[in-house]
């Protein structure tokens, strides 16, 4: 205190007025801060422009609400602009468009939110013969594109797109729905959300669809231009009657048509191979659309396109992922009986477990059996895992990893291209049946898993092939809320069709 006095020049009673620099700091920051805005409002409009565009879209009719200010602020369009690229990845035209006279604002209010619940992955209900739709924002539009096959039996060839409906902003006031079927362009459209994951879409000009031949050229260019087919290419391959089935049904929807939401399989590390969409080669029918998804120790391959035997929906095949295959030599392997042999030994071999399990169960655990010993071909999991694609430590695929693959000489194919080696090989079951899906069973074959992008089925019964390629389109507003949201969409998938 004696040297607070001699500083100050006043005694201990009149007290110290100098402040230790600690309390200096203090007061610094205590009048910045008073200095500073005190609320979001006295922030200069080109921060706040900043803040609200990092803000969801759906919020910030909210934040109009507080004041004339951020009303005002939140008309700029540099805000909007932002969350149409940032939520729905509109990149193009955003400032072209404001030429016209319509602001992002509105896009993003009018188009992109209001209809933001039918983007992503649907199946129309077209009755067994399903089929996929993916609705995308595509620059300034919202577009439904239908996937159709490539011409059968070119199963590597891109999907075939054909745009079934696009909304968009035409003037101001509220979007405009165009239906895009037929030989003459846009025309009136309706598109309604039914339920949650249900929409349908109408169509008000079916005039529009109509085609001066009639009905007969309508037919024609169908099968072309869908099937990519001529009236001589399915008389030769007596398929008229199931393509003019098909015809006929889908003309029922000239007017309406309903979809619903599918999803995305979900991906998981340890999956053998990614799952997803793949087109393949299905007998006479043509090509169709599965899905391949894992789980557990089986794959399934979900059909996405259908026919009136084993309509969409359906698991066309199930693989035992514990039931690897080591295949024979290429001689053995020409020789169909003796992979037939093969085949059914494990399938012997997997009701004969199933049986003793169940004899377990039974009789209690004193007549527990050993498990069948497998058939010499059958490779151990773990040789199996060896062979694998996670075999190698840099995840390249070896090429002494691979093993030799030959159809054999009985087995038909629409397509004599198919790869001559694969990864791995496991049992599995492919369902047939009836027609109108009378009578359904799974018969056995051998599921081959080629590359990460093609995979093959030998259906021993039939004595046929289908050869899967990847589709390799990217889809977005797909993935599954969770992985049982897919689970549930499987099953419901089954009763849509039957
Ligand atoms: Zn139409």
């Amino acid at each position: 205190m004696a040297v607070c006095a001699r500083l100050c020049g006043v005694g201990q009673a009149g007290g110290c007025r100098r402040r230790a620099p600690v309390e200096e700091e203090e007061e610094e920051e205590v009048r910045a801060a008073q200095e500073a805005p005190r609320s979001l409002l006295q922030l200069p409009p080109e921060i706040l422009v900043e803040i609200f565009s990092c803000l969801p879209g759906t919020q910030l009719p909210l934040l109009a609400l507080v004041c004339r200010k951020f009303r005002q602020i939140l008309s700029t369009d540099t805000i909007w602009r932002r969350r149409c690229r940032t939520e729905y990845g509109v990149h193009e035209n955003l400032r072209k468009m404001e030429v016209t006279g319509v602001s992002c604002r509105e896009v993003y209010v009018k188009l992109l939110h209001q209809y933001r619940d039918i983007l992503g992955l649907w199946q129309p209900d077209l009755g067994p013969y399903g089929g996929l739709l993916n609705v995308v924002v595509d620059g300034l539009f919202i577009i439904g594109w239908m996937y159709l096959p490539p011409h059968d039996p070119h199963v590597d060839e891109p999907m075939r797109l054909k745009p079934v409906f696009r909304i968009h902003l035409m003037e101001k006031k509220t979007a405009t729905v165009e239906c895009m079927y037929g030989p003459k362009g846009p025309h009136n459209g309706q598109i309604q959300m039914v339920k949650k994951d249900e929409f349908c879409t109408k169509c008000l000009q079916t005039d529009y669809h109509r085609m001066s031949g009639g009905r007969q050229e309508e037919f024609r260019t169908w099968l072309r231009d869908d099937l990519g087919r001529t009236l001589d290419d399915i008389f030769h391959e007596h398929m008229q009657e199931l393509i003019l089935m098909k015809f006929i049904y889908i003309c029922q929807y000239d007017n309406c048509l309903t979809y619903r939401r599918i999803y995305h399989p979900p991906s998981r590390p340890d999956d053998l191979v990614k799952p997803g969409f793949f087109k393949g080669t299905y007998g006479s029918h043509g090509l169709e659309i599965v899905m391949l998804s894992f789980h557990g120790m089986t794959a399934k391959a979900t059909k996405i396109t259908g026919d009136p035997n084993v309509p969409a929906g359906q698991p066309t095949l199930e693989v035992d992922l514990t039931r690897p295959m080591r295949l024979p030599s290429i001689e053995q392997l020409r020789n169909f009986s003796e992979l037939s042999r093969l085949v059914l030994d494990i399938r012997d071999l997997i009701s004969r477990e199933q049986r003793l399990a169940g004899g377990v169960e039974d009789a209690g655990s004193s007549s527990r059996a050993e498990p069948a010993q497998a058939p010499s071909l059958v490779a151990s999991a773990e040789e199996s895992a060896a062979n694998g694609p996670d075999a190698s430590e840099n995840g390249e695929q070896q090429p002494q990893d691979l093993q030799q693959f030959v159809l054999p000489e009985e087995v038909m194919a629409r397509n004599g291209e198919y790869p001559r080696s694969c990864r791995v090989c496991f049992y599995g079951t492919g369902l047939i049946a009836g027609h109108g899906f009378s009578s359904p069973e799974r018969t056995p074959g051998l599921f081959i898993l080629f590359d990460d992008n093609r995979f093959g089925f030998i259906w021993l019964e039939l004595k046929s092939f289908s050869l899967y390629s990847r589709m390799t389109d990217k889809f977005q507003n797909s993935q599954p809320p969770a992985p049982e949201a897919f689970d549930e969409m499987l099953r419901a998938m089954q009763l849509w069709t039957t």
